[in-house]
């Protein structure tokens, strides 16, 4: 067992604080990575602070790692000691499944082990990226390219894979309409990506300070959520619109917005429910998705199309004692557009 330093929760209402815990020796198929940057992503506060009803504490939470490989198993092929190596936000699943086997590992049948706050096969807590060093299976283990500055890669392994996904699951192309509401660390890649894949893109924000970022990312238009006059003129315009929200918003509003067979991707998760009416959706045949993270195999393409196309996360590199201040921001939505924990900070 090697000890490693952490920051954890010891319950929901807590901050996070300094623990140290020990990570499994390595296995034959293992990749131990010493962790270089770990992304912030609003699903860390969500569990941490058990807003989804499914938290184990203590809990350390980070499923947007980078780092390099400090050590492998003797049956690991595709990593050696010295590579850049990825950790997103599962490091296990049943692999025989008909969901595994289509590489669809997120929808696992008997549920995929999450980077933090899942059990592992032992039964043992899973502790994620806010910290050291990890231990994972050389399958669960992304390759990263030597391109892109690192820290920039790092909310790729959750934000880019999430919007990347279902950009590419319904198919957005060249001339397709796509809104993206929140502009975020989802929010943000999604405007990359869909720009990347040839998308109109507008940029549908609570923020009116975000105009010149979201023009900047790439985005060929701005409308702010809260102009009544903005928003009917943007009635039945879009194909598709991505939403990203993390906090308690109407679907309906936004329903309206599409265009006839339009879709709505859901991968923001509000802890609460909301209402959804039959009207916007019967009226010009809309629907509604939602979306799960990504497969490993489909991780690993968006890591090379970003290393192709020089894509990264825009960052604002912390040091790991900020995190509870960081958390207080990005519920402000004070976030442009990923915090990412430099590891060096707790060593
Ligand atoms: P984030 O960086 O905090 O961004 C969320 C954005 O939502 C904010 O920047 C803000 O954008 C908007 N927003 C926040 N509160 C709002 C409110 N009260 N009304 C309207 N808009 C509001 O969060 P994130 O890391 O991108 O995560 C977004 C959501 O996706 C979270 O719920 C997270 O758990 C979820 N998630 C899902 C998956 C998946 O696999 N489906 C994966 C990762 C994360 P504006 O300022 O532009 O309005
Ligand atoms: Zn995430």
């Amino acid at each position: 067992m090697s000890i490693t330093k952490g920051y954890a929760v010891q319950e929901a209402t807590s901050p996070l604080v300094p623990f140290n815990f020990e990570r499994r020796e390595v296995r034959p198929h293992d990749v131990q990575i010493e962790i270089l940057y770990c992304g912030v992503c609003h699903s860390d506060i969500h569990q941490v602070r058990g807003e989804w009803g499914n938290s184990i504490y203590p809990m350390v939470p980070g499923h947007e790692i980078v780092g390099r490989v400090t050590a492998v198993g003797h049956h690991v092929k595709n990593f050696t000691v010295g590579d850049l190596a990825g950790v997103g936000c599962l490091v296990d699943s049943c692999q025989t499944c008909p969901s595994c086997q289509q590489g669809l590992e997120q929808f696992c049948d008997t549920g995929m082990v999450g980077t933090y706050n899942s059990l592992d096969k032992e039964g043992q807590i899973t502790y994620g990226g806010y910290s050291t060093q990890i231990v994972v299976d050389e399958k669960f283990t992304l390759k990263v390219s030597d391109k892109l500055p690192l820290a920039g890669v790092a909310p790729l392994l959750c934000a880019g894979i999430t919007t990347y996904s279902p950009l590419r699951y319904v198919g957005v192309k060249k001339g397709d309409k796509v809104a993206v509401l929140g502009l975020g660390g989802l929010g943000h890649m999604a405007v990359k990506f869909a720009v990347a894949f040839g998308a109109e893109v507008t940029m549908l924000s609570s923020s009116p300070s975000k105009k010149e970022d979201a023009l900047k990312l790439g985005a060929h238009h701005f409308a702010l959520t809260s102009d009544e006059a903005t928003m009917n003129s943007l009635a039945s315009s879009f194909d598709y619109i991505l939403n990203t929200v993390s906090a308690q918003h109407d679907y309906n509003t936004y329903l309206n917005l599409l265009r006839v067979n339009g879709t709505m991707i859901i991968v923001g998760v509000p802890p609460a429910p909301t209402p959804v009416h039959a009207f916007p959706l019967i009226m010009k045949r809309r629907s509604i998705i939602g979306s799960l993270i990504g497969g490993i195999a489909e991780t690993q393409e968006m890591l090379d199309f970003c290393a192709e196309h020089n894509i990264v996360s825009e960052v604002e590199v912390i040091n790991m004692d900020y995190i509870n201040e960081a958390y207080e921001r990005m519920l402000k939505s004070d976030v442009r557009y990923r915090f990412v924990i430099d590891l060096a900070s707790l060593k």
